[in-house]
């Protein structure tokens, strides 16, 4: 135990932790950062590490830290960027992991964690519709981790050469496809690995944000004739903008046609699989190579959980193993060997406390209700003559506002969203599509959010429509 904090102070400090956990003044409390933070900002430049203060003091700062200084994501009200509520038990979860604290680059120092993450991957991959016989996987710090786990093991199976020789085992361009609205992880992979941005052609999309698949064809077949070579095709199922899926059946059997690997990035929408009733959005994915998913997005788990999962067993290690003295030499269980990180913390923990206290009907159940608040929010922006611009399952809506002339613009809208937000009846954002177009954007992130929440966010919508938009528009 550490000096100056005994077992008092830690049940104590249980308490604090299970109340924050289940916090029935969330509600009532501010979405966004406090004006207290700048008086928390000047404290903090007061310590200097020189000397020790009270463990309790020290907390108790964290707390009041968390309390004002941070956008709550898990707020009712944040109609936002697919962060989430995380469930008590998922909570509980992760606070279990830090003090167990299981390291898990190999299996022989914790082979329970390992075999209980080896387990979800293989539920998680039956439910995408992967024979579970047939895959592997691995947990990763996101979708970002995940999308370019994906180029690296495309990479490395199209160029065998690529491990030793880099890119000047390449005999003809390697491209990257993706659509406009795809998640920018893809081309930051493309640029890490040396190969360029150059190397990733932006597919357009149609009106309802999807990739154009026929565009698709004729820039693999352009490529072609000009010395490059399909490498990776990434299908994105839910768009982080709009919740648009590209045609997945389409893509697949491009991908195919081209032999190219086929990532589908399912870092949100991945959460349609989950729901018997709206997996046919997501028919095709079981034909993609890999597949990118954030638990921490969709399902009640804290940040810094995403997953890869692949039906080419051994690609992982095929891509990332290595060796060390103080490493086993036999690696092919072991995490450190299939992925991108080396020591690592146990991820799978909430994501199993989560699926096992709920179930896969109680997992659906969450979701369904999320999912119908989101469809709640677009029928009542409708009501109040906002136009949805997208089409989608998922739970967001992109809108503008028609009952008025230059109701579609982003000074305008700017000022809607900053005078919502400053109201604190919800927090919502405004985005750029695409094809240009600026647009309002909701979405429904955690499974608190009910009809009074949505009720609220759509009535201060209609106040904030008269604020005064003689504004022009600042220069993109
Ligand atoms: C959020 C998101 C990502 C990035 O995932 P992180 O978990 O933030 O690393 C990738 N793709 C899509 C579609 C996303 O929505």
């Amino acid at each position: 135990m550490d000096r100056g904090f005994d077992q008092r102070d830690v049940a104590d400090f249980g308490d604090v932790l299970g109340r924050a956990a289940a916090d029935p003044s969330l509600r009532a409390s501010s979405i966004v950062p406090t004006k207290e933070n700048d008086a928390l900002l000047q404290a903090l430049l007061q310590i200097s590490f020189e000397s020790p203060l009270d463990p309790g003091r020290v907390l108790d700062f964290l707390c009041l830290g968390f309390e004002h200084g941070q956008v709550h994501t898990r707020h009712p009200r944040y109609f936002g960027l697919l962060h989430t509520a995380p469930s008590e038990i998922a909570s509980m979860a992760a606070a279990l992991v830090a003090v167990f604290n299981p390291q898990l680059a190999t299996r022989s120092h914790a082979p329970f964690a390992v075999d209980l993450e080896e387990h979800l991957v293989r539920a998680l991959a039956h439910r995408f519709g992967y024979a579970r016989e047939n895959v592997e996987g691995t947990f990763t710090n996101g979708g970002a981790e995940a999308n370019a786990t994906a180029l690296f093991l495309a990479l490395s199976r199209a160029f065998p050469e690529w491990e030793t020789r880099g890119v000047r085992a390449f005999s003809r361009d390697p491209k990257i496809y993706v659509s406009a609205e795809a998640h920018p992880t893809m081309a930051r992979a493309a640029r890490l690995a040396g190969l360029g941005t150059d190397a990733v052609r932006t597919i357009p999309v149609d009106a309802t944000h999807r990739m154009k698949v026929s565009t698709l064809r004729e820039t693999i077949a352009n490529d072609r004739a000009s010395n490059g070579t399909p490498l990776l095709i990434v299908a994105t199922a839910g768009t982080t903008n709009s919740g648009a899926i590209d045609p997945l059946l389409d893509v697949a059997s491009i991908a195919e046609r081209a032999s190219a690997w086929f990532h589908v990035d399912a870092a949100w929408g991945g959460l349609l699989a989950l729901v018997p009733e709206q997996s046919r959005h997501l028919e095709g994915i079981a034909r993609a190579d890999s597949i990118a998913f954030d638990p921490h997005k969709t399902l009640s788990v804290p940040l810094g959980c995403g997953m890869f999962l692949t039906r080419r067993p051994g690609s992982l290690a095929k891509a990332f193993h290595d060796r060390a003295g103080y490493m086993p030499r036999k690696a092919d269980r072991d995490p450190y060997a299939r992925s991108m990180a080396w020591s690592r913390r146990f991820i799978g923990a909430p994501l199993f406390a989560e699926l096992a206290s709920l179930g896969w009907t109680g997992v659906a159940e969450r979701l369904r209700t999320q999912l119908a608040m989101g469809e709640l929010l677009k029928t009542r922006l409708r009501e109040a003559n906002f136009q949805v611009v997208n089409e989608t399952p998922l739970p967001v809506a992109c809108f503008v506002d028609r009952t008025r002339k230059g109701g579609d613009r982003g000074a305008f809208l700017g000022a809607v969203m900053r005078e919502v937000v400053g109201s604190n009846a919800g927090w919502l954002s405004v985005t750029r599509l695409s094809n240009g177009a600026k647009v309002l954007r909701a979405c429904v992130t955690n499974i608190h959010t009910d009809e009074r929440d949505v009720e609220r966010l759509v009535q201060a919508l209609e106040r904030a429509r008269h604020i005064d938009a003689s504004c022009k528009d600042s220069p993109a």
